[in-house]
């Protein structure tokens, strides 16, 4: 296998489905027999899981909400989000620990970071919630500050693109597909891949990423087992 370790990004918008809010029950199955697939092999799984799809902190502001509580009540979406994924995994016969950012201590264990690498030593699978608990972050961050403290092989953000594009593919149907870059290239011509922080910490720490439509089934399975899948950004 390509990777041993892996964190998977999925965004709070993914689960939405076809909704237009919330979380799809049929999104989540999907998602969960995708990440069987990998499990079955004994990777080694952690997952950072986004809040979109029911509160964004910057979002907040235009209702009249203070930044930072916006930004708590995104968090707290993330944990949402996270509840349902840990269900759905273990629903389909998966182990799971889910860990916050922030205490919650009813709901979910606080991130300790050796913790978290012990409970994916015994083979479970670590969602962690509430971003890293501070506002004024992005659950993008999230999982590349995650991804480094357990030293992760590599970040996979699950998306509804395939990969990393010239241009915005939806909008612009000259745009074309990457299948490599670098941390380089992506900066100088200031493509979209993650915001800034989460990106530096990447680059930083020699952590590649890879960008790939998590809808596509089977596509989770070919890029653990080393096949070209997405896009690469090294
Ligand atoms: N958030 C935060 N700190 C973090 C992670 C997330 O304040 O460390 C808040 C922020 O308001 C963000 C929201 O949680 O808008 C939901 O996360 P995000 O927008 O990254 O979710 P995604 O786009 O992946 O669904």
């Amino acid at each position: 296998m390509k990777y041993k370790r892996i964190l998977l990004k999925l965004s709070g918008e993914a689960l939405m489905g076809e909704q237009k809010f919330g979380i799809d029950p049929q999104r989540l199955e999907q998602y969960s027999q995708e990440i069987k697939k990998v499990k079955d092999l004994g990777i080694e799984i952690a997952i950072v899981i986004g809040g979109g799809n029911i509160f964004r902190g910057i979002t907040a502001e235009e209702s009249g909400i203070d930044r930072v509580q916006g930004d708590y009540m995104g968090m707290l979406a993330t944990v949402i989000n996270g509840m349902a994924l840990q269900s759905a995994l273990e629903k389909a016969g998966m182990f799971t620990r889910l860990m916050s950012g922030f205490k919650i201590e009813q709901v979910c264990e606080q991130f300790i970071r050796r913790r978290a690498i012990r409970h994916l030593e015994k083979g479970r699978i670590v969602i962690f919630g509430a971003g890293i608990g501070n506002p004024y972050f992005t659950t993008d961050t999230t999982a590349s500050l995650r991804a480094v403290e357990i030293i992760a092989d590599v970040v996979l953000k699950g998306t509804r693109v395939d990969g990393l594009y010239t241009a915005d593919p939806e909008k612009d149907p000259s745009a074309t597909r990457f299948s490599n870059i670098s941390f380089q290239e992506v900066f100088e011509n200031g493509y979209k891949v993650m915001d800034m922080t989460a990106f530096a910490l990447c680059q930083e720490n020699n952590l590649p990423i890879i960008i790939f439509d998590m809808n596509k089934p089977g596509n989770l399975l070919k890029i653990i087992e080393g096949e070209k899948v997405g896009t690469l950004v090294h």
